[in-house]
């Protein structure tokens, strides 16, 4: 007995895709410029504002920030707030966009003094351009090769002292070389509710947004986590209360408007509730092989890893063993499913909850 979770369901991915999406082109004039308008993250906070402090006592730059954490938390946010608060310029680039060594070398020299470069997604930089960062990370210099074949040379070239600030989903795909050369590494958490209600009530008020205390938490309580999905699920609760109500997000707006786009009161979406309903019917609660797993529901493993997971694993709705991903009691609880059905039983449960939004 199986269910076919292949095929497509419809569901709007992008509304809870903690990666940026077109429509949150919106988002740069939500960021936080300081610390203190910074919410959350209270441990990283902290020890940031110590290293900062202290740099800026020695008046040396800071040393070199690995930020670490699921997409959407803040990451990119707090590399520039960094800047703000050093006083120093930032450089902003990625590591697929580095394609060469000579492209790393370039952005290196053209650094002022305790300036910052900020490389998102550094687990994907090249290998040979990620030696060249070594050098430079260490005794701010780099060595780059001249011409070609027989004729080539090697020159040294001094740089001025900077920053290098790495953003990274996936800090165990970092070599340790380059892991090791981070002096401050700090790991972004997913948000409590109540730290997300103060963000959506600090975005509301910067875009001009009436809600209350009841709308802003039945959002919090039901964005992962995550700020850029609070943002982004605040302007669509806005559309709602704008065009089917007086305008005012309350509680019941937003529980109206987000039960329309399928999250439910957990904030779990249509793939979650997709991905745990393929772990129990197909795989009578797992454990299941990741690879097997994506197959079965048709979404990629590392989406399924990066983006899905973190949150099911935070709410206790999956565990990881080494055999495989399981659903747990709570996930049979929370989707109706008795958790000791025999497996006939579940696919007629699924049926008569009209396959729920398989
Ligand atoms: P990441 O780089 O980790 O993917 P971003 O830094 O781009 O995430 O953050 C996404 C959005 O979430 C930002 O535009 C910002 O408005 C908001 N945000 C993130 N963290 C916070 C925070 N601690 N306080 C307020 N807003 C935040």
């Amino acid at each position: 007995m199986s269910i076919d979770f292949t095929k497509d369901i419809g569901f709007d991915k992008e509304l809870t895709s903690p990666t940026f999406v077109s429509e949150d082109d919106g988002e740069v004039s939500l960021r936080p410029q300081t610390l203190s308008e910074y919410i959350g993250q209270e441990k990283a906070k902290g020890n940031l504002k110590v290293f900062i402090e202290a740099a800026k006592k020695r008046q040396e730059p800071l040393d070199h920030v690995l930020l670490h954490g699921p997409p959407g938390l803040g990451k990119t946010t707090l590399a520039s707030i960094i800047a703000n608060e050093m006083g120093v310029n930032i450089r902003k680039t990625s590591g697929p966009a580095i394609e060469k060594p000579k492209d790393l070398a370039a952005l290196l020299t053209n650094l002022n003094d305790n300036d910052i470069l900020f490389v998102d997604e550094i687990h994907r930089m090249n290998r040979s351009v990620e030696e060249i960062l070594y050098p430079a990370m260490e005794d701010n210099e780099i060595d780059i090769i001249i011409g070609q074949g027989p004729s080539a040379n090697s020159i040294r070239l001094e740089l001025k002292k900077f920053t290098l600030i790495g953003a990274t989903t996936r800090s165990g795909q970092l070599s340790a070389p380059l892991r090791d050369r981070f002096g401050v590494i700090l790991k972004l958490e997913l948000y409590e509710p109540e730290a997300l209600q103060k963000i959506i009530e600090r975005s509301a008020g910067l875009l001009k947004i009436e809600i209350d205390k009841g709308g802003s938490m039945e959002i919090a309580k039901r964005s992962r986590g995550t700020p850029r999905i609070a943002n982004r699920m605040l302007r669509r609760v806005r559309d709602f209360a704008q065009v089917c109500a007086d305008g005012v997000i309350t509680r019941e707006v937003a529980d109206d408007a987000l039960n329309r786009l399928e999250i439910d009161h957990l904030g779990l979406d249509a793939i979650d509730r997709r991905l745990l309903t393929g772990i129990i019917v197909n795989y009578g609660g797992g454990p299941v092989g990741l690879e097997t797993l994506a197959a079965t529901i048709n979404e990629e493993s590392i989406t399924i890893e990066d983006v899905y997971e973190p949150f099911l694993l935070q709410q206790g709705f999956l565990t990881r063993t080494p055999r495989g991903r399981c659903a747990t009691r709570l996930a049979y609880e929370h989707l109706g499913i008795p958790f000791d059905a025999e497996p006939s039983r579940v696919k007629g449960v699924i049926d008569g909850q009209q396959k729920m939004d398989i």
